[in-house]
C-alpha cells in the first residue's frame, strides 16, 4: 500500500493540522472517548512494567471496558528483529508479522488478545517517519524539533491507536526508565498529551523499587523518592505509585512516598514479587487500583459488574490451579541460549499454562547442545521426561540437536519440535531412517549433499536483515485423521506464527513420507511443510510455526498439552493417565473457547 504523507491526510481531512504549536489529531478523533493510562518506571528497570501494566489492564478489560495496550521503546532499531535473545530476551512475533519486545507476549497473553504493529513503537520507527515527513515536505517550512515535531508524532501514534482500535483505555508503557536520555521525549510527549486531553483524561502510574539492604534488615525509600522527584521536575504528577519490593512494602516507607509524592495512602501500592505472575490481578484488584483507575479517569459509567462477576469467576478457577499439582514433570529444552531464560519466556509460559491444566508442574532442565554427544547424551536426559528442541540460528549446538532428537525417537521420549528443531527433526530422520547420510540444512553446511532444509525460494534474493524473514501468522492446513487434527479438535486448520528463513526442500518429501515420516500440517496450496510427527511414537511432533507464541493462560496451546500429558504418562505409568488426545480433549471442555490460536 502507498504511503499516506501527512499533506495528503490534511488535503482530504484526515489529520488537523490547524494549531500553530504542531500536534496533529486524526480526523475522526473525538477528544475524552478513549481514556490513556501511563505506565512508567523509576529507579532501575526490569521492575515488570510490562507485567503491572497488563495486570491492570486485564482487570478493566473483565469490566467490559475495550483496552489496547501500547509499547514505546527507547532504542533506535525499527524492531527487535535484529536484536540478539541472549541480550534483550526473545523476539516476540505478532500475527502481522511485527518483531517485537517480549513485553507484548505479556500483553497478549494477559489479555487474550492478538495485538498487531500498532502497539508497538520505537525510537527509531518514530524518527524515521519524522525523517520520511520532512523530505516530503510536510512540515511546511518549520525547521523540525525533538519539540514539536519528534513528540507531536508519539502523540498522533496514541491517539491513532485510540481511533482505530476504539477503545475506553489506551495503555501506555515507556521503556527503560525516568531520566533515560532516549525516552525523555516520550515523557515529555505524554506529558503534553494529558494536558491536550484535559482533567480526568489520563493517569500516570510510577512503578518504583524500594529498597532493602540486608545489613539494615529495613526497607529504605529513598532513592524510590529521588526517582519520583524526577519524574515531577518533567512536569509529571504521578497518580498512582506502585512500589515494587521483595516482600510486602510496609506502611512507614509508604507514608514516605505519599508525602513526599502528592499521592494519597491509598494510591501508593505495595507490589510485593510474585511466584505466578497470574496472581498480579488478584494482587492489584485486592488494593483496589482497578476502581482507583476508573474513577482517575471518570468512566464509572462504562463498566459492568455482572461482565465482571463471570469473568473474574473464570480467571480464579484458572488460578486456582497454580500450586495445586499433583504430578511433575522434568522436561529437557536443549538449545543454545540456555544461560539466559528471557529468551525463551514464551516457551517457559507454554510449558507453564499446559502444566497448570493438567495438574503438572513443569520442571524444565535447561541442556546446552553444543556440548552434547552420543556418549554423554543418555546422561544429560536421564531425567527428563520430555523433550523440547527450540527455535534456533547457525551453527553452534546443532549437532547435539541433531543427536537429542534420535535419542528421544528411538527411545520412545516424547518430543516436540520448535521451528529449527523441526528442521533438526527432518535432517535426523532423513539421516538415519532414510539413509540419506549427507542429510543437513543449508544454514549449517551450504555445500551438503542432501540439502534437506534449504531456503525458502523468496528468501534467495534478500540482501538486508532486518524484517525479511517469513514472518507472522499464517493458516497450517491440517490432514485429516493425525494426531496434530485430533489436538487441534479436529480442525482443517489452525493457525500460528512463524519467524523462519529455510523450510523443506521439497524435493525429500517423497523420500521421508515413504519412510513413515507424516507430514499433518502445510501451508495450503504450498509446498511448504509445517507440522509433522511419527505415528508410532508415544509423541513425536515438530512444526515449523512457534507454537509458544499464541499459547495463552486460558488456552495453552495443544502441541504442549500433549507433549506434558505424554511425559506424565511416561513418568506415571501405572496410573492410566490419559493420552495427549484424550488429555487435550478433556480440556477443551473447560476451555470454553476453541482451541484454536
Ligand atoms: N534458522 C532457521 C531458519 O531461519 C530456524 C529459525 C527459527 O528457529 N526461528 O529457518
Amino acid at each position: 500500500m502507498p504511503r499516506t504523507t501527512r499533506q495528503e491526510l490534511a488535503r482530504t481531512g484526515q489529520v488537523s493540522l490547524d494549531s500553530e504549536f504542531f500536534s496533529p489529531i486524526p480526523q475522526g478523533y473525538q477528544k475524552g472517548k478513549t481514556k490513556y493510562c501511563f505506565v512508567v518506571g523509576t529507579v532501575m528497570s526490569g521492575l515488570g512494567k510490562g507485567i503491572f501494566s497488563s495486570c491492570l489492564a486485564k482487570l478493566l478489560q473483565d469490566k467490559g471496558l475495550k483496552v489496547a495496550p501500547i509499547k514505546l521503546e527507547g532504542y533506535l532499531n525499527i524492531d527487535s528483529g535484529t536484536l540478539n535473545p541472549y541480550r534483550h530476551g526473545e523476539v516476540f512475533v505478532l500475527d502481522d508479522g511485527m518483531e517485537c519486545d517480549m513485553d507484548l507476549g505479556t500483553y497478549e497473553r494477559m489479555l487474550d488478545q492478538d495485538l498487531s504493529k500498532a502497539n508497538f513503537a520505537t525510537s527509531g520507527q518514530i524518527f524515521s517517519s519524522v525523517l520520511h515527513k520532512e523530505r516530503h515536505g510536510e512540515y511546511l517550512g518549520r525547521d523540525v524539533q525533538m519539540i514539536p515535531h519528534v513528540t507531536g508524532e508519539v502523540k498522533l501514534r496514541l491517539r491513532q491507536l485510540a481511533l482505530d482500535s476504539n477503545t475506553d483505555v489506551v495503555f501506555v508503557e515507556i521503556g527503560g526508565t525516568v531520566g533515560d536520555l532516549e525516552n525523555a521525549y516520550f515523557i515529555e510527549a505524554i506529558r503534553q498529551m494529558a494536558y491536550e486531553e484535559g482533567p480526568g483524561s489520563s493517569c500516570f502510574v510510577a512503578l518504583t523499587y524500594i529498597i532493602e539492604p540486608p545489613t539494615l534488615g529495613e526497607q529504605k525509600s529513598k532513592a524510590a523518592q529521588l526517582g519520583i522527584r524526577q519524574l515531577m521536575e518533567l512536569g509529571v504528577q504521578p497518580d498512582i505509585i506502585a512500589c515494587r519490593a521483595t516482600h510486602p512494602v510496609d506502611e512507614k516507607a509508604r507514608q514516605k512516598i505519599s508525602m513526599y509524592s502528592n499521592v494519597p495512602m491509598e494510591r501508593v501500592v505495595s507490589l510485593p514479587d510474585s511466584a505466578s505472575i497470574y496472581m498480579i490481578p488478584a494482587m492489584l484488584r485486592e488494593a483496589g487500583l482497578d476502581f482507583e483507575v476508573i474513577r482517575l479517569l471518570h468512566i464509572e459509567d462504562r463498566i459492568d459488574l455482572g461482565y465482571e462477576r463471570r469473568a473474574w469467576g473464570r480467571w480464579c478457577d484458572f488460578t486456582d490451579r497454580i500450586g495445586a499439582a499433583t504430578h511433575t514433570v522434568t522436561i529437557a529444552i536443549c538449545g543454545k541460549y540456555t544461560a539466559v531464560r528471557d529468551s525463551y519466556a514464551s516457551l517457559i509460559h507454554a510449558l507453564e499454562h499446559a502444566g497448570i491444566w493438567l495438574g503438572c508442574n513443569v520442571k524444565i532442565e535447561w541442556v546446552e547442545t553444543s556440548t552434547i554427544t552420543d556418549k554423554n547424551l543418555p546422561s544429560r536426559l536421564q531425567a527428563a521426561d520430555g523433550l523440547i528442541v527450540p527455535g534456533g540460528f547457525g551453527t553452534r549446538g546443532a549437532e547435539g540437536k541433531i543427536a537429542a532428537l534420535r535419542f528421544a525417537r528411538t527411545q520412545g521420549l516424547p518430543c516436540l519440535g520448535i521451528c529449527f528443531g523441526f528442521q533438526m527433526a527432518v535432517v535426523e530422520f532423513a539421516r538415519n531412517v532414510c539413509g540419506l547420510a549427507g542429510a543437513n540444512s543449508t544454514e549449517i553446511d551450504p555445500n551438503c549433499q542432501d540439502p534437506l532444509i534449504d531456503l525458502l525460494p523468496q528468501q534467495g534474493q534478500i540482501d538486508r536483515l532486518g524484517g525479511t524473514m517469513r514472518l507472522g501468522g499464517k493458516d497450517i492446513e491440517l490432514k485429516a485423521n493425525t494426531m496434530a487434527w485430533e489436538l487441534f479438535g479436529r480442525a482443517s486448520s489452525v493457525r500460528m506464527r512463524f519467524r523462519h528463513r529455510y523450510e523443506v526442500h521439497p524435493r525429500y518429501i517423497q523420500v521421508l513420507e515413504d519412510n513413515g515420516l507424516v507430514f499433518s500440517g502445510k501451508a495450503p496450496g504450498e509446498q511448504i511443510m509445517q507440522i509433522l510427527e511419527l505415528p508410532d511414537h508415544p509423541f513425536f511432533m515438530a512444526t515449523q510455526a512457534h507454537p509458544c507464541l499464541t499459547s495463552r493462560p486460558m488456552r495453552p496451546n495443544p502441541m504442549f498439552v500433549g507433549l506434558v500429558a505424554a511425559a506424565m504418562q511416561r513418568r506415571y505409568p501405572d496410573q492410566g493417565l490419559p493420552d495427549p488426545v484424550t488429555a487435550t480433549q478433556q480440556l477443551q471442555k473447560l476451555w470454553q473457547v476453541p482451541a484454536i490460536r
